[in-house]
């Protein structure tokens, strides 16, 4: 069994940007500059958008945090969002989700610039990854199957199971594995909550990518032998003993299902990481376009 290590990967991944960002500077152009808006206080929030702007501190892009109330209203937000589409200096920005209850987080991703939509979560966006197309892959699939490529792991003919259909990960990854290329050429099951007998399912796949947010779901029975496991769900769970009254969990029953996997990604330390590589991946890509243009 091995561990698909993806705290070691985006670190990989990060020093390659940082080349790049530095040759950028010495060529006198201007740097990435990644915002990120965040509404209210959310303590998990809180966390992921702060380890975004330190990683683009850490790799030299520039970064602005735009710290909204809770009690922000759509109106006001949708006019942070027209002054980021316009803002030259910006290359990318993401609305931290989710948004409170009294805003349409729907409303407030159609307002974003697809050519900022570093999440790519816009529609244009999604709709050119279905069809093949050049674009801001969003973050947690492109991170995943980057992991897959840097590990050689064979893709190509293998039966993938998909357990969950949101829109920012079980869905858009059913998509890439199935497409032509490198990590992909998969034959794709996509599951959810209505699917019936799931266990039948997985016990079938050569890849499991689990993203439903359920402790423990997949356990060692529902898998076969040499099956490769992406863990994509992130759950804390509280815990008194620990510092912070909680630990982080993913979907998966790592101590035996890793028994019985040949490629494994842990929880913490695998697809959490490379999402935020990724994004930082796509701000470089929006910055390069814009220079470009
Ligand atoms: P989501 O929007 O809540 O979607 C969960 C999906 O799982 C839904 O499609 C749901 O089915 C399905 N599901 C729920 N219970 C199920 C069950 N018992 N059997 C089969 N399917 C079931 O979640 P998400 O945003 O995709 O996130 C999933 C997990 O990944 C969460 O733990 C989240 O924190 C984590 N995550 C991690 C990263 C990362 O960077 N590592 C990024 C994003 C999300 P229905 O559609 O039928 O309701």
């Amino acid at each position: 069994m091995e561990i698909l290590d993806g705290k070691k990967i985006s670190n990989q991944i990060k020093e390659e940007i940082t080349v790049e960002v530095a040759q950028m500077r010495d060529r006198g152009e201007k740097v990435p500059h990644l915002a990120a808006v965040l509404v209210g206080n959310d303590g998990a929030s809180l966390t992921y958008v702060g380890s975004k702007v330190r990683s683009c501190k850490k790799i030299g892009f520039e970064s602005t945090l735009i710290h909204l109330p809770e009690e922000t209203t759509e109106e006001e937000l949708l006019k942070q969002v027209a002054e980021l589409n316009a803002n030259p200096d910006i290359d990318g920005y993401i609305v931290q989700l989710p948004l409170p209850k009294h805003i349409d987080e729907e409303k407030v991703l159609m307002a974003v610039d697809p050519d900022k939509d570093v999440d790519g979560f816009h529609p244009t966006n999604f709709g050119k990854m279905a069809l093949d197309m050049e674009t801001f892959i969003s973050a947690t699939p492109f991170g995943i199957m980057e992991l897959l490529r840097r590990y050689n792991v064979e893709t190509s003919g293998k039966h993938t199971v998909v357990i969950g259909r949101s829109h920012i990960v079980g869905r858009p990854i059913s998509i890439l594995m199935s497409q032509k290329g490198k990590a992909a050429d998969s034959t794709v099951t996509l599951t959810h909550s209505r699917t019936k007998d799931i266990k039948s399912l997985t016990l079938q796949a050569d890849i499991i990518v689990s993203a439903l947010g359920v402790p423990n779901f997949l356990k060692a029975d529902m898998v076969k032998d040499g099956v490769v496991i992406i863990d994509v769900g992130i759950t804390r769970v509280s815990d008194e003993s620990k510092e912070k009254g909680y630990y982080i969990t993913g979907d998966v029953d790592f101590e035996n299902v890793s028994q019985k996997a040949s490629y494994i990604t842990p929880v913490p330390g695998g697809v959490g990481p490379m999402t935020i590589a990724m994004l930082l991946k796509n701000t470089l890509l929006a910055r390069e376009r814009h220079n470009k243009a």
